[in-house]
Formats: structure tokens, C-alpha cells, sequence
């Protein structure tokens, strides 16, 4: 304003107090409006790297075909939710012959089935929660600050939509889960191991169940 007022007062710019004053004032205006005239073009370029950098972040954090997390996206939120004492349950789902579906209506038909598997599993999770597809036909679901009562509910409502779904061109499929609470350490390769070892059980007991470590102690006695 200080220049603006000298420039356009060229009666005031000609007295030693007015020259003082845009030589003082003169070069940081004109920087100013140098700075004025880009500044929409760097908010823009600003706005631009924000977006890329979000969009990359999807990416990198979520699984292409199902658009829900993926591993990295499940370890993130596990780092940034677990707190300090080991509070975290973990779910492991895993469709049951997987494969005979691909081989029987084709790789494609897979995928379909994944996607609305995907759908499913996400309208039941709880507050506090994260579902991941784990690899293949397998999803891990964690649960923060959930009892062992509340992490087995959780596991049971998986099991029944997905067993009570019709997929089209498919039917009924069904599903396996292993679900493990009150583990030592809220470290995930901790969690997966003994939600795994309940997975096994499972499948190794016909499929089509839901095994918690509560169950397994009985089972591998
Ligand atoms: P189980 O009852 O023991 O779980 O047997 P399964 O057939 O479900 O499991 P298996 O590990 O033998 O096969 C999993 C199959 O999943 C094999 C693989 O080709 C298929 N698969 C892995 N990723 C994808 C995918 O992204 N899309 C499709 N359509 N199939 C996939
Ligand atoms: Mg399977």
C-alpha cells in the first residue's frame, strides 16, 4: 500500500522522506507482486502433488481388485490403532475349495466372488476395525479393544453372511474362520500366527467353521 500510495502521490515520492520510503519499501513490493502474480498458479501445482500423493497412497495401502486394504494398509492400521497393551483380535477368513470356483466357472467368476465376499465382510465390521484381503481367497479382519466373546460374535456373523449368500452363476459357497483373541503382543506376524493355527483346525475338521484358540486348546489336547 506504502508503494501504491508513493506512485500514484508523485508530489509525495519527490520529497527525501518519500524516496527513503520506496527505497526502503520499493524492492519488497515489487517482489510482492512478482510473488501476487504466481501465487494461484503455485497453489494449483500445490493442490496437484496433494492429490498425487493421496492417490498414490490408495494404492499402495489398498488391494486393486477388492478396494479394500491390503497388507500394508492392514500393518498401518495396526501401528497407528494398537495401543500399547496387547488389545487386538484377529479374524482370518478363507473361502472354502476357492479353487474349484475358478476352475469351474472360470478366473473371472473368482474375482466377482472376491469383490462381493469384499462387500459382505465390510458391512459387518465394528467400530475400531480393519478388514484386509490377506492374499488369494483370504481376509483378515483385526479388532481393536473387542473382548474374546465380542471378537467370536464378529467371527460368526462373517461366517453366516457369507454361507447365507447367493452368488450369482455360483450359489452358496462357504468359508472358514479362525479367530484369536488375548494374544501376547499386538504385533501382527503374533496375530496372524494364531489366528492361522485356528484357520488350520478348521479346514483340517471339514471347512465350513468358525475355530477359536479357546478351541483349540481342547482340540489339540
Ligand atoms: P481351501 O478350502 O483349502 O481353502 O482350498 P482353496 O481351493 O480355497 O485354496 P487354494 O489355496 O488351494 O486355492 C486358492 C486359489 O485362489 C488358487 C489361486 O489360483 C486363486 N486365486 C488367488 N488369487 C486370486 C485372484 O485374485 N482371483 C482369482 N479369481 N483367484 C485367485
Ligand atoms: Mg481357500
Amino acid at each position: 500500500p506504502i508503494v501504491a500510495y508513493l506512485i500514484t502521490h508523485s508530489a509525495e515520492l519527490d520529497t527525501a522522506r518519500g524516496k527513503e520510503m520506496m527505497v526502503f519499501f520499493g524492492p519488497g513490493g515489487g517482489l510482492f507482486l512478482i510473488v501476487l502474480s504466481y501465487q494461484r498458479d503455485l497453489i494449483l501445482r500445490f493442490e496437484q502433488i496433494e492429490e498425487r500423493l493421496l492417490h498414490t497412497r490408495r494404492q499402495a495401502d489398498y488391494d486393486e481388485l477388492t478396494n479394500i486394504c491390503n497388507r500394508r494398509g492392514l500393518i498401518d492400521w495396526l501401528s497407528n490403532n494398537a495401543g500399547a497393551e496387547p488389545n487386538v483380535s484377529g479374524l482370518i477368513i478363507d473361502i472354502d475349495y476357492f479353487k474349484h470356483i475358478n476352475d469351474t466357472h472360470g478366473h473371472e467368476t473368482g474375482d466377482a466372488v472376491l469383490k462381493q465376499v469384499s462387500k459382505l465382510l465390510g458391512e459387518c465390521l465394528p467400530d475400531q476395525s480393519c478388514l484386509a484381503r490377506w492374499g488369494g481367497d483370504e481376509f483378515v479382519i483385526l479388532l481393536n479393544e473387542q473382548s474374546t466373546g465380542q471378537a467370536e460374535q464378529v467371527a460368526n456373523t462373517c461366517w453366516q453372511l457369507i454361507r447365507d449368500k447367493h452368488f450369482p452363476l455360483i450359489g452358496h459357497i462357504t468359508c472358514s474362520v479362525g479367530v484369536t483373541s488375548n494374544v501376547e503382543s499386538n504385533d501382527i506376524d503374533t496375530i496372524i500366527r494364531n489366528a492361522d493355527a485356528c484357520l488350520y483346525v478348521a479346514k483340517r475338521q471339514g471347512r465350513n467353521q468358525v475355530m477359536n484358540n479357546r478351541q483349540l486348546e481342547t482340540v489339540t489336547e
